[in-house]
This record gives C-alpha cells, sequence and structure tokens, in this order.
C-alpha cells in the first residue's frame, strides 16, 4: 500500500534534500511545491509582469508548457530551468507571487491531481493543512532560522555561489514573515502534524526519524 506524505515548513529547513532522500529509501516521487510557485514567479519576471498581477499570471501560466518530471527535472517552454529559479531573487519573488489565490488555485489544482494515485512526497508550506488533509504522514520541519541560514549558506558555497550570511539571514527571517503573515494559506504546522526540529540533527538524522514514522504507518 502506498500512502502520501506532507512535509512543511520554513525556507531553508531542508525539506526538499530530505524528501528526496525518502523518495529513493520507499521508491515514492517527490514533488517540491515550491518549484512551482518559483518558475511562476520567474515566469512573471521575464515577462515583465508585476508579481501582483494575478490574472495577467495565471494566462501566462496556462499558455507556457510546464512540465514537472518525476526526477525533479523542471521544462518551461522546452528549457530546463531547475537552476534558473533558485536565485535568492527568484526566492522572494516566489513567496511574493504565492500570495495570490488565482496562482495557489491553479497550482494547488495540480498538486492535488499529481498526488492523487498515492505514493508521493509533497514539501512546501500548505501540504499538510491544504493541499493533502488527508496525507497519512505529516510532518512539520523546522530549524532556527540561524541554522538554517548557515546550511543555505554550505550548500551554496558548494554551488559555487559566495553569499553574505547577515544578508542570507535577513532574508530568510523576511521570507519566513510573509509566508506566515498572509492571508490565504500561511505557513503553519497542521494540528495533525509531527513536529521534527532539525537543528542539533544532521541531514541522515532526521531522514532516519521521518522515515521510522512512515515504517511506523506502513
Ligand atoms: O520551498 P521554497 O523555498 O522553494 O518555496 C518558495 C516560496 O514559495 C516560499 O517562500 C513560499 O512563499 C512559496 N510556497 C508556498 N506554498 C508551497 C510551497 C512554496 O506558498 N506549498
Amino acid at each position: 500500500m502506498k500512502i502520501n506524505i506532507a512535509i512543511d515548513g520554513p525556507s531553508a529547513a531542508g525539506k526538499s534534500t530530505v524528501s528526496d532522500q525518502l523518495a529513493q529509501l520507499l521508491g515514492y516521487v517527490h514533488l517540491d511545491t515550491g518549484a512551482m510557485y518559483r518558475l511562476v514567479a520567474y515566469l512573471a519576471l521575464e515577462n515583465q509582469l508585476s508579481l501582483d498581477d494575478e490574472k495577467a499570471i495565471v494566462e501566462l501560466l496556462k499558455k507556457a508548457d510546464v512540465k514537472f518530471e518525476d526526477n525533479g527535472d523542471i521544462y518551461l517552454n522546452g528549457n530546463l530551468v531547475n537552476e534558473v529559479i533558485r536565485t535568492n531573487e527568484i526566492s522572494m519573488a516566489a513567496s511574493t507571487v504565492s500570495k495570490n489565490p488565482l496562482v495557489r488555485e491553479a497550482l494547488v489544482a495540480l498538486q492535488k491531481k499529481i498526488a492523487a494515485n498515492k505514493g508521493y512526497i509533497l514539501d512546501g508550506r500548505d501540504i499538510g493543512t491544504v493541499v493533502l488533509k488527508d496525507a497519512e504522514v505529516k510532518i512539520f520541519l523546522t530549524a532556527s532560522a540561524q541554522d538554517r541560514a548557515r546550511r543555505r549558506m554550505l550548500q551554496n558555497k558548494a554551488k559555487g555561489i559566495k553569499d553574505d550570511y547577515e544578508k542570507l539571514l535577513n532574508e530568510i527571517i523576511a521570507r519566513d514573515k510573509q509566508d506566515m503573515d498572509r492571508a490565504i494559506s500561511p505557513l503553519k504546522k497542521a494540528d495533525d502534524a509531527i513536529l521534527v526540529d532539525s537543528s542539533n540533527l544532521s541531514q541522515e538524522e532526521v531522514v532516519n526519524k521521518i522515515y521510522q514514522i512512515v515504517k511506523e504507518k506502513l
């Protein structure tokens, strides 16, 4: 029997990496819903649209050729966009664009459709509270803002991207605030989600912890 797993939490808590590893262990598919909001922000900016112009953005999205492959590759109009949607500029733009109800409606519908057959791990902000309210396992993965900024610095360094720690920390705090304060589907722990604080845990320990929770459920 396959189940669905919801992993929510603030930015840079390690949701994506942990979800990837869990998906490999379980033979499940990981859908990074944050990447969807990033793609929409990228699409809007590339077309010089205001991030608040939700009608125009959704129209553009409908016309675009968008592919989310099971291996995590994302194509926009035939181009692989995995890397260009990961910049700090797009992170904040994604958070801004995600406040629009029509954008959320379109992406949530797509996410529900993709996960309908079970065997999915969705990571994001509103998976346990909105997208997969009936997910069999719900995790809220968090860590202190300082830990998250340090981790993101290391990840970026490995990719050859130089960051300023204070700047990164301030961006993370600003994005947390914007995601938690928005009117629709704000970032919050679902009542039935299990809280996992990764501040003092290695990535492997986090994966093992969630893997055990899933195993118990199966
Ligand atoms: O997870 P990631 O940092 O890539 O997400 C980028 C932004 O997309 C988040 O800051 C958040 O505003 C938005 N998002 C969302 N709902 C989700 C996933 C991401 O609003 N399910």
